[in-house]
């Protein structure tokens, strides 16, 4: 039988390895914190000592963490992926950074012998909860083929992309995308409530037309309540839009709306709204 590991335990990753554990797969976990793992272990998880623990005892470790300062740390620090990773051991990992940090990770894995997929998701709280998560893939199409088992068990669907690198950039583009749709309804919503249209008839009539998105029907009544509550943290989508920018800027796209968007990102970090979900953008525009 397999054996997965999970690394980093937070909102996404403490959904999927429930996922993992739901469907009778042998997964242990480790989290910089250690007391997240706890729900896992109660469903039956074993708990990891180190992440290079966890990726030495297991065939497959996924990792899912904030940026690419902890995928990093999480690779190459002490007691780290790097010093667990040898022949026959593989690693996945599914958060959202850039390509050169995934490539660089990649390269290191490598080298050492172990194999390397980029796995980025896209989906939020909820399709982690329900296993309906999209992912991005790239990297070793053998690891690729091998794993398909478990992201099926993640997630609904999932691509795999020839070139390393390009299911990170698939990541940032994606979610430049819905980091703009937010603030562009979120200025809507508050340009509507400022001339005394009631913000649910703009929801309705949202509802019927070529903008409606699932996006804006799942966050949209929320938003009309104030409930920020977090299914994808603010300072995430902060971060996205940053390195979507770079992206941009190193190749010479111009990204005017998105650059206006991480602005209004900026200023609601800068408000303390970080850890709320990143709909609470609305307050800063
Ligand atoms: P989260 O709840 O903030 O969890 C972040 C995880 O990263 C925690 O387990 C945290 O450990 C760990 N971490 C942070 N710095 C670390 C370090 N230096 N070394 C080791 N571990 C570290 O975030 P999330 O919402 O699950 O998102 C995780 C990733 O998925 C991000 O890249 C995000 O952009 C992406 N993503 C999120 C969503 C979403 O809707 N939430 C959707 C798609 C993709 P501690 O518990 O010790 O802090």
């Amino acid at each position: 039988m397999t054996k997965y590991g999970f690394l980093g335990i937070g909102i996404m990753g403490k959904a999927m390895a429930t996922n993992l554990l739901n469907a009778g797969l042998d997964v242990t976990v480790w989290n910089r914190t250690a007391a997240a793992c706890t729900p896992l272990i109660d469903l039956g998880a074993k708990q990891g000592k180190t992440a290079a623990d966890v990726v030495a005892h297991c065939d497959i470790t996924f990792a899912m963490v904030s940026d690419p300062e902890a995928a990093n740390a999480l690779c190459f620090g002490k007691d780290g992926v790097l010093e667990g990773i040898c022949e026959g051991k593989s690693y996945i990992d599914i958060s959202t950074v850039d390509a050169d940090t995934s490539n660089a990770i990649c390269h290191a894995i490598k080298e050492k012998g172990g194999r390397f997929l980029e796995a980025p998701v896209s989906g939020s709280k909820k399709p982690a909860e329900d296993g309906s998560l999209v992912f991005l893939c790239a990297g070793d199409q053998s690891l690729y083929e091998d794993a398909v088992d478990a992201l099926d068990v993640m997630g609904k669907k999932s691509f795999y992309f020839p070139r390393m690198g390009q299911g990170a950039q698939m990541k940032l583009v994606i979610n430049m995308i819905m980091g703009t749709m937010m603030t562009a309804f979120a200025e809507g919503l508050n340009l509507g409530d400022k001339i005394g249209l009631e913000k649910t008839d703009i929801l309705d009539v949202i509802a019927q037309g070529a903008i409606t998105s699932p996006m804006f029907q799942l966050k949209g009544p929320l938003m009309v309540k104030e409930n920020f509550s977090t299914a994808f943290p603010l300072k995430h989508m902060q971060k996205d839009m940053r390195l979507a920018l770079l992206l941009g800027d190193a190749h010479g796209q111009p990204l005017y709306t998105s650059a206006a968007a991480n602005n209004a990102y900026i200023k609601a970090r800068q408000d303390n709204c970080g850890d709320e979900d990143f709909s609470a953008v609305i307050k800063n525009v």
